[in-house]
């Protein structure tokens, strides 16, 4: 006799989609959770995320909006407190949608943390709980390397909580988190430090992107100092000194790292299951989301594939056939679009430049950069980066990259382009929407 047929261990984005959907096809389907319904995305990632970034984004349109005739009477000033009640409301209206959507699914919600007794008991609490089949989707959790002072050190999960907004803030991290907080803080009127290690911020995109990037939000006002590596951090008595490798001592008033996430899985007892984890610390699974031990699977950020929340739906799809329908599937981790919402944003989709010289024998490179319709009246230099990456051969267009307003939203039509393996004369032969900046993808040489 089990609870379950599944028993899903986390109600983010990857397992809530699983578990309705194999509740959908006809299982007994429980979920368990620790923390609040609807996981990183929506209580410590990407919806919150986006809300302060469209906080951040006023400051450039206050400025901008003088030369399009606007009069502004007084300085535009900035409640910090107002922004995080607001946010806290939408996201409590979130996580209440997420439980909603599970029961009227018929998911039994369990509260509490999960820990394995066996390869198919659970433990929630003082309950335990016996399933047929068990799904992990906890996730992950920041990861800030153990330098002298890393106990002083917030990570976006603090982030995300601050009482006050601090007048200047080191971000350590050259990725997706440090980026995209940079341009936060700096919008919202912070002094700025964005301390890479590397030399060209954003390693993992396209070269051009980072170096654009690099630029534009040195423009905006953010101090980027590259090649630098943290020694220590040391409290202050207003705040925390930044020891550095090869520069003075940065002193600010909080300092943020964002130096990657790490697959949850220390809570879960793994070991009283026999589920293996890989060299990186993920669950190990194959391309079937099937762990070592066959009746458990595991999806999204704990298998330490794509950090995506689509990709963790993704996933969700495929392993909620597998789990309840006994259908065989896998994903194509081919052309996943992503979007970096720094200011400008970044969209990106297929290979960047060095990829593709790898990949193939001969590319055809086409690159623009220019300033948008918008900034023609304003005083703001922001440019706009383009870049279309062709394979000679077959004329498919194997990579698109670009830097500039709203490159989120863009991308994601040239995603759907990319995934029918569209040519770049398909591309020119595409009629333009005039006057937009994404017209240029139709009309570049
Ligand atoms: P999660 O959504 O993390 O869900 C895991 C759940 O498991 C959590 O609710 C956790 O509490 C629970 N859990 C963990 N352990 C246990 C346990 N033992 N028992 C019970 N429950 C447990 N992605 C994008 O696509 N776009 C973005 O703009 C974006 N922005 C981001 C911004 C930030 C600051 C961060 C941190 C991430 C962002 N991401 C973004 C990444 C995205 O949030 C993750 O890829 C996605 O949430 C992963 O989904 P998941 O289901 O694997 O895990
Ligand atoms: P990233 O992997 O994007 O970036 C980590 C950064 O930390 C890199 O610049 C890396 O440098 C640097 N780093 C790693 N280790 C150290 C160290 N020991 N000392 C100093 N620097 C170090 O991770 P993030 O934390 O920014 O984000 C985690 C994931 O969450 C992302 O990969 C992404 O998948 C997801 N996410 C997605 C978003 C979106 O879709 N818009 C937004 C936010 C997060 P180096 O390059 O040299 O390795």
């Amino acid at each position: 006799m089990t609870d379950f047929d599944v028993l899903v261990i986390g109600a983010g984005s990857g397992g809530v989609r699983a578990a309705r959907l194999m509740s959908e096809y006809g299982a007994r389907v429980g979920i368990v959770e620790s923390s609040d319904f609807g996981g990183t995305c929506v209580n410590l990632g990407c919806i919150p995320k986006k809300l302060f970034s469209y906080a951040a984004h006023y400051h450039e349109d206050f400025v901008d909006s003088v030369n399009y005739g606007w009069q502004l009477d007084s300085t535009p000033d900035f409640d910090w407190t107002r922004l995080i009640k607001n946010k806290n409301q939408e996201i409590h209206r979130l996580n209440n949608v997420y439980k909603d959507i599970l029961g009227k699914n018929r998911v039994v919600c369990l509260q509490g943390k999960a820990r394995f007794l066996s390869a198919h008991e659970i433990s929630v609490g003082d309950s335990v709980y016996r399933a047929s089949k068990i799904l992990i989707a906890t996730g992950s959790w920041p990861w800030v390397p153990p330098i002298p002072g890393h106990q002083w050190v917030i990570t976006s999960n603090e982030a995300f909580h601050l009482e006050n907004l601090p007048q200047s803030i080191a971000v350590v991290g050259g990725g997706y988190i440090a980026v995209e907080f940079a341009s936060i803080f700096c919008g919202l009127g912070c002094d700025v430090s964005l301390l890479y290690r590397g030399d060209v911020i954003l390693r993992n995109f396209d070269r051009a992107v980072g170096e654009h990037v690099y630029s534009e939000l040195s423009k905006k006002g953010v101090v980027i100092k590259t090649g630098a590596r943290v020694e220590s951090i040391e409290k202050t008595d207003s705040g925390f000194s930044v020891v550095l490798n090869k520069e003075p001592s940065i002193d600010v008033d909080k300092v943020m790292y964002a130096t990657g996430r790490r697959p949850r899985t220390a809570d879960l007892d793994l070991s009283s299951a026999g589920v293996e984890l890989n060299k990186k610390g993920a669950i190990a699974v194959n391309e079937h989301y099937q762990t070592n031990v066959p009746h458990i699977y595991a999806i999204g950020d704990v298998i330490g594939k794509v950090q995506l929340t689509p990709v963790a739906i993704a996933e969700a799809k495929v392993v909620a056939k597998i789990m309840a329908l006994d259908e065989l599937g896998t994903l194509d981790y081919d052309n996943i679009p992503t979007a970096v919402f720094c200011h400008p944003n970044i969209g990106s989709v297929g290979l960047t430049e060095d990829e593709a010289r790898a990949r193939y024998d001969q590319i055809r490179v086409h690159t623009s950069t220019f300033k948008c319709l918008k900034h023609t009246l304003t005083q703001t230099d922001e440019q706009t980066f383009l870049k279309v990456i062709v394979e000679k051969a077959s004329d498919r267009v194997v990579g698109v990259h670009m830097v500039g307003p709203d490159a989120g939203e863009i991308i994601q039509g040239i995603a759907i382009a990319l995934k029918t393996g569209a040519t770049k004369a398909v591309f020119d032969s595409t009629v333009g929407v005039h006057p937009t900046l994404a017209e240029e993808f139709v009309t570049m040489g």
